[in-house]
Order: C-alpha cells, then structure tokens, then sequence
C-alpha cells in the first residue's frame, strides 16, 4: 500500500493508477482513522465494486466546532495502516492539516438547509466542514464511487445533496450500519466510553429497535413514535439527548405523517461523549 500526504502527490499517484488500465475503477473510502470494523466493511464494499480501493485518513479540523473532541479525538495512525493494507487498498492519502488547508484558502461548500438539520442543528458549522473536505478528496482522487456508512445518515443526505447540486461525476454507496453483538453501532468514539457508559450507550440502539416494532405493528403516529424513542432513551439514567427524530432521509425535515420511508435518527451524550445512530423505517412493502 502506498502512502501519499501531500494532494500533489495524491492526484498525482491516482491518476498513475487509471494510466495502468484506463478503464478501471476507482473506490473511495474516506475515514478520520481510529478505524474499526465499520470502516473496513466500507473497504470491502469498495474492494467487491471497484478495481482499486483508495482510502483517506484526515483528522478534518473544519467539521469540528471549538468545543468538540479535535485535540483528543483518537489518532492509532500505524494500527491504521496495517488494518488498511491486510484488507487490499491501494493507496492511502493521509494529509497533514497545513496541506489540506493551506493560509491562502478562501473556499468553503455549504449545503445550508440539509446541512442545518438534525447533527448540523446541535454541531454549528460541521457539515460546511464535511462537505468542503469530501468535495476536495473528490477532486484530488477523482473517484467513480464514494463509500460512506449510513451510521451518519445525515452525512449521507449532505453529501447527496452536494453531490447533484455540483454535479461530480461519482456514485454515493452508502454501506449499512455496522453493530457491536449488543446493538451499539461501531464507532471510533465508543473508544472514550467506561464499562457503565458503554452499556448506558445501547438505549440509542434500542430505541430505535422499539420504534420499529411500533411500526410493524401498524403504528403511524409521528408524534407516538418520537414518544417511543425518548420514553426509551430517558430509562438511561445519565443520557442526554440532543435529537430523538423521525424525517426526510433525503431533506432531513421533520415530518407529521409517517412517509413510504423515513429516517429515524438519535442523538445523545453518554458522559461527555456524543453518540448518533438511525434506522430507516418502510411502511409499505417494496414492489418487486
Ligand atoms: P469517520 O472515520 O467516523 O469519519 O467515518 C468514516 C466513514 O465510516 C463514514 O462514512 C462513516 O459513516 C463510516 N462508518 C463509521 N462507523 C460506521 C459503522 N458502525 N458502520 C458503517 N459505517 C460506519
């Protein structure tokens, strides 16, 4: 696996890369390290559908607002690189932070009203950051497909949206939520949780388990289902929610009437750590 930090180099080695065969395709998995199983079922995606899988380790200082977790957010760079090359990628881009932002730059991509719900809402300014720093690994490597997890639903529907209004020339595939055996969706955060917190943290998951139930037996009450939801979270004694939602997968919106679809979203602080999960709940069954 070859190692890149500067974007130079990077557009440089990708396009290296398609000179080999011209016509092979180019997977992007972009991740801030810390790696676990969900980030590497994202490269197996990306190793199944693409011809070369590219993945990016960025610690990105614009999605992280001046009270969050920047400085200690958990950096195992070399434990990185050995799980990266044992599942097959190609090439890795670890940019420093000067490189990636250097003192001149003056671009900023803002998708403002998606981008202003659910974690944009509670976390001021992190998705003007995620999309900048997607939409510059976009055109620094150039990919044919993009993988993100549906653990950052909202992400996902930022990235769509950027995606369409600035018309790349790529393919979002948005891989599922990877879980720990008792329900907590994998995440590099969960690495700041004591035992007690760890198992305080599974009422996200199960909040979301008992609003599914509700639908599938026939509850369509948006207003019941956010009951649920937080009747779940509040037996978590040192839980605080930031947002128990059901809305637009694809606007983010909150909604009154249960659609074909929707998005059910939480938000919580186990101790001083802020933990998302979601599911995607159907009402009527897909015509084959
Ligand atoms: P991060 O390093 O947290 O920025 O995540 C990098 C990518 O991995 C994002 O697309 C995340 O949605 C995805 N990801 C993180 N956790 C999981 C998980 N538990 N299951 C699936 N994908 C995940």
């Amino acid at each position: 696996m070859q190692i890149v930090t500067s974007p130079r180099a990077m557009r440089a080695a990708c396009k290296a890369l398609q000179r080999v065969v011209p016509s092979q395709t180019i997977g992007l998995v972009p991740t801030m390290g810390a790696l676990h199983e969900g980030h590497l079922s994202l490269v197996r995606a990306s190793r199944q559908q693409c011809d070369r899988t590219v993945a990016t380790i960025f610690v990105n200082p614009l999605q992280f607002g001046p009270n969050e977790d920047f400085t200690r957010y958990p950096r195992t760079f070399q434990q990185d690189c050995e799980l990266l090359e044992a599942e097959g990628v190609d090439l890795l881009f670890a940019p420093a932070s000067e490189e990636m932002y250097p003192a001149q730059m003056q671009t900023i991509v803002d998708v403002p009203e998606i981008g202003g719900r659910l974690d944009g809402a509670s976390r001021q300014g992190h998705f003007r950051g995620v999309a900048t720093v997607v939409c510059k690994l976009f055109n620094i490597i150039q990919p044919d497909r993009a993988f993100f997890g549906q653990k950052d639903a909202a992400q996902v529907a930022v990235l769509q949206a950027m995606v369409r209004d600035l018309n790349f020339d790529l393919e979002l595939v948005v891989c599922p939520i990877v879980r720990e055996a008792n329900g907590l969706a994998m995440s590099s955060r969960n690495r700041y949780l004591s035992d007690e917190e760890r198992k305080e943290a599974q009422a996200l998951s199960r909040s979301l388990c008992s609003v599914q139930r509700a639908v599938a037996e026939g509850q369509r009450s948006v207003t019941t289902l956010r009951e649920t939801l937080l009747h779940e979270l509040a037996a978590a004694a040192s839980l605080r929610v930031d947002y128990a939602d059901v809305v637009d997968p694809n606007t983010l919106e909150s909604m009154s009437e249960l659609p074909a679809s929707a998005l059910v979203a939480v938000a919580a602080w186990v101790g001083q750590t802020r933990l998302i999960d979601n599911c995607i709940v159907h009402t009527e069954e897909v015509a084959l």
